[in-house]
């Protein structure tokens, strides 16, 4: 169920990926819309919207192309970012096998706003089948005239390069994505200079996420007003909500920014017949969990973070009293461990030396010092990590210490793990 279909307005019907059923329901108004306004008024018009990143981080998505420098008669590129891999995070390959049309037709109108003649997909490498919808969508838009040469009649050529990445979390950073896509090994740039100024190959660069990407053709065929007057004051529009984990019907749930997990869970049937929240994740695996304390706070980035945590992706991860939460956090930590780059000390030795205490733990084998080293640990990699990777990994430790202090000493007082893992039938 959709309180506000508009990415997800054609899923529901019959190939819904292809480019007839999206010009069914006045797919690529927006492009022709966009091909008969100036660069600068789309821009404007993406910044009035109020429109942040959806990738997670949430900056404004119309000041991003305005960071980009004037043109020099150089090359400037569009790099859209599909390598989502984020524990929990899964709207943008949904979005991209249900209707892979709504990103290139942002694609077509991010590229003329920005001045890019060539565009970048780059798409999780594990996801061979999101990979080859695109290239069908791509090649689609091509036989349409939404790409290539003189699209529409304007005058404007784009050309749209869908790339497969091999299957590393570190490239959805997005300067480790550009060395990825230049044919490096993927690892995160210093900042600044942002991609804005210095990016693909050196030169301006726009990195959107795919959710940022494919909500520009309805701001500009609807108006920046029509996006702005849903959600709140400054998260505004809607979004697409993943639920996953002990939730009756998991999916995806697009809605205004500022819904409540409350609301969102009476549209998804509640948690599971018979059981009840007892931990979540608001944005993916990368941000501090909640409880059921916080069922009413509003799904917007001020509100999530005055809670104590982060929007992020909006992955809404449900778990029950059935799970431990050590065990959770403990194959959260596994998954940073494993992923991280090692390009710096702290996230490299520090997720590693973190994946260890809390096997220990998990194994009865921890020691009354073990939690608060694990806050030192933690304390130790935030903020001085060379990219979010880091930080994002100490986040469900720090935050499952505070609120489930009692849980963690059970497992090394009672030298092992209380709980029934096949209770749960999550994290075997
Ligand atoms: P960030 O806040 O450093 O940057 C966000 C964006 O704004 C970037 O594109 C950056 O280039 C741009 N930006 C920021 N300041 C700028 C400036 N002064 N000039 C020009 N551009 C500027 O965040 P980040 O490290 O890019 O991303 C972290 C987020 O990624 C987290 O919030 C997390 O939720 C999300 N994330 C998503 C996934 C996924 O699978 N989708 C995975 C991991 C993390």
């Amino acid at each position: 169920m959709n309180l506000t279909p508009v990415l997800t307005d054609t899923w529901d019907k019959d190939h819904s990926w292809r480019l007839a059923t999206y010009e069914g329901a006045g797919g690529y108004a927006g492009l022709k819309k966009a091909l008969t306004m100036e660069p600068a008024d789309l821009v404007q018009a993406v910044k009035d919207s109020g429109l942040r990143g959806r990738g997670g981080a949430g900056f404004p998505t119309g000041m991003k192309w305005g960071f980009l420098p004037p043109p020099d008669g150089g090359p400037r590129y569009l790099v859209v970012n599909a390598d989502e891999s984020e524990p929990g995070t899964c709207k943008d390959i949904p979005l991209m096998l249900a209707s892979p049309q709504h990103l290139i037709e942002g694609v077509a109108i991010t590229s003329y706003a920005i001045g890019c003649d060539h565009a970048f997909i780059y798409v999780r490498g594990e996801v061979l089948h999101v990979y080859r919808r695109l290239l069908n969508a791509v090649e689609e838009a091509y036989e349409a005239g939404y790409l290539g040469k003189n699209i529409q009649g304007s005058g404007f050529d784009l050309d749209v390069t869908v790339h497969a990445g091999a299957g590393a979390y570190i490239c959805g950073e997005e300067t480790a994505l550009l060395d990825s896509l230049e044919g490096l090994r993927g690892q995160p740039r210093l900042k600044p200079p942002f991609p804005a100024v210095a990016g693909l190959y050196a030169r301006p660069t726009v990195v959107n996420n795919v959710e940022s990407i494919a909500s520009v053709p309805a701001i500009v065929a609807k108006g920046a007003d029509w996006f702005s007057s849903m959600g709140t004051e400054k998260s505004q529009g809607h979004g697409l909500f993943s639920l996953s984990g002990h939730v009756t019907r998991p999916g995806q749930y697009e809605a205004p920014l500022g819904i409540t997990l409350r609301e969102l869970l009476d549209l998804a049937g509640g948690v599971r017949a018979g059981h009840e929240l007892k931990f979540w994740t608001p944005g993916g695996s990368s941000t501090p969990i909640f409880t059921q304390d916080h069922l009413d706070v509003p799904l917007d980035y001020e509100s999530v973070g005055a809670a104590g945590s982060m929007l992020g992706t909006r992955a809404l991860q449900i778990f029950d009293e059935s799970v431990c939460v050590v065990r959770a956090v403990s194959r959260w930590t596994d998954f940073y461990a494993h992923e991280s780059c090692g390009k710096c000390t702290p996230c490299r030795e520090g997720t590693y030396w973190l994946k260890q205490v809390l096997h220990r733990i998990e194994a009865g084998e921890g020691q009354d010092s073990d939690l608060d080293l694990l806050l030192d640990l933690c304390d130790n990699i935030l903020g001085r990590a060379f990219c979010a990777l880091g930080d994002g990994a100490t986040s469900p430790i720090t935050s499952s210490v505070q609120l489930f202090r009692a849980e963690y000493q059970a497992h090394i007082d009672g030298h092992g793990c209380p709980f029934d893992p096949s209770a749960s039938a999550l994290f075997p």
